[in-house]
């Protein structure tokens, strides 16, 4: 196994199987979980994640936002339901088609050109009808033009509907009034889709993590598990003595220089920070260019030997200074955390989210591909992966 020393983000696999079960044992007994594994798993690695939780029996299958993302799982051996939640470009729907991949679908024109490939390829393609209830973002109106749309899709030939969703806009929000209500509006327009035009739909879905943990009413025959897959909370007013959840990501890195400040002294770019007294500095070697938040410049801190070290001054590209004054024992080489637990102490992405005024599901998604990400089960490090090499 290579050494990382610079910066690595680990994953722990079982950390990933335990939210899920906490999940499930919070979901009504026949709801499935589809796996939302989109901007490659919330940054956490799409491919081994999904390798890791495709044999759970109440796992349905996988979300994702693009074609791409479909494919590069397909490609990995993924068997299970892989539905693209957003709306795809004409130019996949043959591929689609071929490897079944399920779109989501709102658009005639989609419609008509996915039912042609459906029948080029010899095998209908597995629709899911989104449907819009209160984001204003994609999906049918649940009305009239709603139901017409529905009943040709099940007049199309080369399509087959699957499936049927919705969204919440505010799920995560403490005053549920608003998503109860998009939930009403979603499953009086299945009712009709049933009563009146005789279609059941087999995999009904809406609730999105928030939905998972609070709203047990939306969990119908698939939830969608994102952000809480990762151990990461939808937002602070979730409440977090429903379910528990092990956050799924460390982020490491090492001292690479320690030096001593005097008085006066500045420190990084536009020296924002000026040494008030003699103090002892350390240097990280990692910055912006990994996806670690500039904004965190005189904001964050990171743990060393399980102690808070303050960020002193701008955060750069590719380094960023810490104040290790009350740490004495820190020496160059040694270890230090940016993302989890060290000895009593943690730094939650979330914490991290708040301090940099970013979001947590932005900030996992926005650790890029020069930090390589290392997979463990049972504490043992049985796969990694890292993009240092574009080309052979
Ligand atoms: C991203 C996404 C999800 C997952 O949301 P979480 O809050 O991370 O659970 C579910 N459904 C759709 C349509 C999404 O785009």
């Amino acid at each position: 196994m290579k050494n990382y020393d610079r910066v690595w983000a680990t994953v722990d696999l079982d950390a990933v199987k335990y939210n899920m079960v906490q999940m499930k044992n919070n979901i009504r007994e026949d709801s499935k979980i589809m796996a939302v594994v989109k901007t490659d798993g919330y940054g956490h690695g799409a491919v081994p994640i999904a390798h890791e939780i495709e044999d759970m029996p109440f796992l349905h299958g996988f979300a994702v936002a693009t074609v791409e993302e479909a494919l590069i799982l397909k490609g990995s051996g993924i068997r299970k339901p892989v539905l693209v939640l957003g709306y795809t470009f004409p130019y996949c729907y043959e591929k689609m088609a071929r490897e079944e991949i399920r779109p989501t679908v709102f658009r005639e024109d989609m419609l008509e050109e996915m039912g042609k490939a459906g029948q080029a390829c010899g095998r209908p393609v597995k629709i899911h009808i989104k449907v819009d209830t209160g984001m204003s973002r994609i999906g049918i109106r649940p009305d009239e033009s709603g139901l017409a749309f529905v009943k040709k899709c099940a007049e199309t030939p080369g399509v087959e509907i699957e499936g049927i969703f919705t969204h919440f806009a505010k799920a995560d929000e403490k005053d549920k009034t608003s998503a109860k209500k998009q939930l009403e509006t979603f499953l009086a327009f299945t009712g009709q889709i049933h009563d009146q035009l005789g279609i059941r739909i087999p995999v009904r879905h809406c609730s999105n993590s928030a939905g998972i943990v609070e709203l047990k009413e939306a969990n119908l025959d698939a939830v969608r598990a994102g952000i809480t897959l990762y151990g990461l909370w939808p937002s602070d007013e979730v409440k977090r003595d429903i379910i528990s959840l092990q956050p799924v990501l460390s982020l490491k890195s090492r001292i690479v220089y320690i030096k001593k400040l005097e008085a006066g002294m500045e420190v990084s770019y536009g020296g924002t920070f000026v040494a008030k007294e003699t103090m002892q500095v350390a240097t990280i070697p990692v910055g912006y260019g990994d996806g670690y938040p500039r904004s965190l410049s005189n904001k964050g801190y990171v743990l060393i030997h399980g102690k808070k070290a303050p960020i002193l001054g701008r955060v750069c590209m590719d380094q960023f200074m810490v104040d290790v004054s009350l740490i004495p024992e820190a020496v160059q080489s040694d270890e230090v955390t940016l993302i989890g637990r060290d000895g009593e102490e943690s730094i939650t992405m979330e914490e991290l989210g708040e301090l940099s005024g970013r979001f947590n599901y932005e900030l996992a998604c926005c650790l890029n591909k020069r930090v390589p990400r290392i997979y463990t089960r049972d504490g043992k490090v049985v796969y990694s992966k890292d993009s240092f090499r574009d080309f052979r």
